[in-house]
């Protein structure tokens, strides 16, 4: 029982297990490789495909940090490649119609696999087309961005609106240290924001349970909470690209990934947090703006979340408050990792930030603390208050 708890994250592919929540878990990405050279594992993990096409997919950037490097891999182990290039210049890839269409023309008859070199957008558009299409996919990661590699859900956009279809789950994931220190610093904060994203998202799980009684799987939050030690304890050496501080923030937005792909939801690693992130992005993409980081947004949301659990907790169920810190040691953990701690400091502006705690809680059907404060009849009020002690 709970066999996975035992298990290396190299080790958690391809597992099966009966868990202590009552239900059998699998986990069934084929191949994970995260170390330091983990890219000379590529050519091993795309040996199944060899016999078709295999389409690799990048931009400029990650070309030059990683695409390049698989490429030749690939080639001169006899591999039969095309590549993609997205030629994006300075503006950020967007997961929309347009590029999810230009992969799809790409996919040859005759493609057997496709090769995601990238972090956010790459791996999200790359899985989304191939779950339509039927084709596995590997990723190659070129940043601890975000905890999206081995989970099932793609975050795309469909006329300006983002949403989270089930996609599926990727073959293999190389996550290779070396590569990694080449990613841009507000990268590597977007990771650690949307790691620290799972404090909260916890403490939401934890009230769903017991307010609502949601199902809930311990070994799951085990996963998170091993997650949230593993990079935390490391946090300080993401200010200077540590190698082993960036293994072990992919290491634990991997098994953040786990333990989402384990009960098929993304309830481990998403509470009332990534809620306004996703809020404060449709804001955005409705104006024109290119977005800010996701994890970036959901590391300034989080303190903001434990304000509330902190000005709901004469009403909390018993237990559920002591698994939130308070926001201002939340924001000195940001501050460890580098990344900011504040809405404003990101630019959100003040009434959309308003908006945002108003509304928010609508933006998925999921239990959260927001709801818990509308259900009585606290929102405004906390909405009000917080707005003021962030906006003055
Ligand atoms: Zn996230
Ligand atoms: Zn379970």
């Amino acid at each position: 029982m709970n066999e996975i708890l035992e298990l290396t994250i190299n080790e958690m592919p391809r597992t099966e297990f009966d868990c202590s929540c009552g239900r059998r878990h699998n986990f069934s990405v084929q191949d994970m490789s995260i170390r330091k050279g983990a890219i000379e594992d590529l050519p091993k993990m795309a040996a199944p495909f060899k016999d078709g096409k295999i389409l690799v997919v990048f931009d400029n950037n990650t070309y030059k940090v990683a695409g390049k490097k698989a490429v030749e891999l690939l080639k001169e182990n006899g591999f039969n490649i095309k590549e993609l290039l997205f030629d994006t210049g300075d503006d950020i890839l967007i997961p929309d119609e347009t590029t999810l269409g230009r992969i799809l023309q790409e996919q040859d008859l005759d493609c057997k696999l496709m090769i995601a070199v990238g972090s956010g957008v790459i791996n999200d558009a790359v899985k989304f087309v191939t779950s339509r299409t039927k084709l596995p996919y590997i990723i190659v990661a070129t940043a601890p961005s975000m905890d999206g590699y081995v989970a099932d859900g793609a975050p795309i956009i469909s006329q300006g609106y983002k949403y989270s279809p089930v996609a599926h789950l990727t073959y293999g994931l190389i996550g290779d240290t070396d590569i990694l220190t080449t990613a841009p610093q507000d990268l590597i904060q977007a990771g650690f924001g949307d790691m620290v994203g799972k404090i909260t998202a916890v403490a939401d799980w934890d009230l769903a349970v017991k307010v609502i009684g949601e199902y809930r799987c311990d070994t799951c939050v085990e996963l998170t909470n091993r997650a949230m030690d593993i990079c935390f304890a490391k946090a300080e050496g993401l200010n200077h690209r540590d190698p082993e501080s960036l293994g072990a923030l992919l290491e634990a937005l991997t098994l953040t990934g786990v333990a989402m792909a384990l009960v098929n939801i993304s309830r481990p690693a998403s509470g009332a947090e990534h809620m306004l992130s996703h809020y404060w992005e449709m804001d955005y993409i409705a104006r024109g703006l290119n977005p800010i980081h996701h994890g970036t947004q959901v590391g300034v949301a989080t303190p903001v979340i434990a304000r509330f659990f902190e000005l709901m907790e004469d009403l909390l169920p018993e237990g559920t408050k002591e698994l939130c810190p308070s926001p201002e040691e939340i924001r000195q953990l940001l501050a460890k990792g580098g990344a900011p701690s504040s809405p404003k400091e990101i630019g959100i502006d003040r009434e959309l930030f308003r908006q945002s705690l108003l509304n928010g809680y609508n933006v998925r059907p999921r239990y959260s603390i927001m709801q818990f404060a509308k259900e009585n009849g606290r929102l405004e009020e906390i909405a009000e208050q917080i707005t003021r002690e962030i906006y003055g």
